[in-house]
């Protein structure tokens, strides 16, 4: 039997993995950074180099690949991505079908992962689930009676843009205190730059300025999870500001959907136990005392978009 090539195209790195049916292990894995100032056509390129090293001559029966931006899952022509220049309009699904002459399957991230969960990972044995993800931005990826939900046109589970906080801060989106605006690494980092940037807290986030050496461009969403659990208080009003927005958008949803699961992933989940359990919380509270509601950390780390792939691709 042939093996089943999964490509994941994200923000800052490139993967590919293949794996015989039915197996749960890697066969063989390649993982690379894209280089800084990458375009659709160098990551083309790194990951063409990818899949000829794992590939070695041998033919894959599908292809399945996770793309980070938003994707027309029916054509798999990617949209645009949000981190890398010039992928708008491009069609992967066919380049990649013309190239390897095997049927492929192209989905956003979120979706992707959401149904490797489902498959492989937290969300096995629930036919409704809806998985979100808390790094660089926030997205999400239901599925639901067992299948992918996608939304009309392809864009369900934008939880990130979801308004928890109508006068909070402003968002790329263009509108003000969005879950992503709140939660995300990147504006967790910048709430804590502007808080320490304002006179009247001059005495407040020592640790957090220490860690950064007073450098408040170098401050990152990991900086300031560090600085939290060491007691800084900017540090821990930014994180706990965080867990509440994402808490508020799930208790919303699950009133809303009300899933059997929700399952957390991304690197802002590594945060604290305390970050997960304002957020636990903050949904308890929101969500009508009728709903259930179950919010799991995601199994398969870095490798869900990976995995959904290969579920993508008919496995
Ligand atoms: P990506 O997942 O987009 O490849 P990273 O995993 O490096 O990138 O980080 C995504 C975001 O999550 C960054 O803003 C980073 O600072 C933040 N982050 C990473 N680890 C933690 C952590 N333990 N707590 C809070 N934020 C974190
Ligand atoms: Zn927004």
């Amino acid at each position: 039997m042939k093996p089943i090539l999964a490509l994941d195209f994200g923000g800052t790195k490139l993967a590919a993995a293949l794996v015989n049916p039915g197996e749960r292990e890697w066969w063989r894995y390649e993982r690379c950074l894209s280089p800084m100032n990458a375009d659709a056509s160098t990551d083309l390129e790194i990951m063409r180099s990818l899949i000829h090293s794992l590939l070695q001559g041998t033919t894959p029966s599908a292809i399945g690949v996770s793309f980070g931006g938003p994707v027309d899952a029916t054509t798999g022509t990617v949209k645009l991505s949000h981190h890398v220049p010039g992928w708008e309009n491009i069609p992967l699904q066919d380049l990649l079908t013309a190239e390897f002459g095997v049927p492929t399957t192209v989905d956003n991230d979120a979706n992707v992962a959401a149904l490797g969960e489902y498959r492989f990972g937290a969300g096995q044995g629930y036919d409704s689930l809806f998985y979100i993800t808390i790094s660089t931005g926030v997205g999400g990826g239901w599925v639901l009676n067992g299948k992918p939900w996608r939304g009309a046109s392809g864009m369900a589970g934008e939880i990130g843009h979801m308004v928890v906080d109508p006068s909070g801060p402003l968002c790329l989106c263009g509108k003000q205190g969005c879950v992503e605006r709140l939660a995300s690494g990147p504006y967790m980092a910048q709430n804590a730059r502007d808080i320490l940037a304002n006179r009247a807290k001059l005495h407040h986030g020592t640790i957090l300025k220490n860690l950064v050496a007073d450098d408040l461009n170098s401050l990152t969403g990991k900086l300031v999870s560090e600085a939290a659990a060491q007691g800084d208080d900017i540090a821990q009003a930014v994180l706990q500001k965080s867990a509440w927005a994402l808490g508020v958008g799930i208790g919303n949803v699950a009133n809303l959907i009300n899933p059997q699961r929700f399952i957390l992933g991304g690197s802002v989940t590594k945060a604290s136990a305390s970050w997960w359990s304002v957020v636990q919380k903050t949904a308890r509270e929101t969500a009508l005392p009728e709903v259930s509601l179950e919010i799991v950390p995601a199994a398969l780390g870095d490798d869900a978009p990976l995995w959904g792939a290969v579920a993508l691709s008919g496995q």
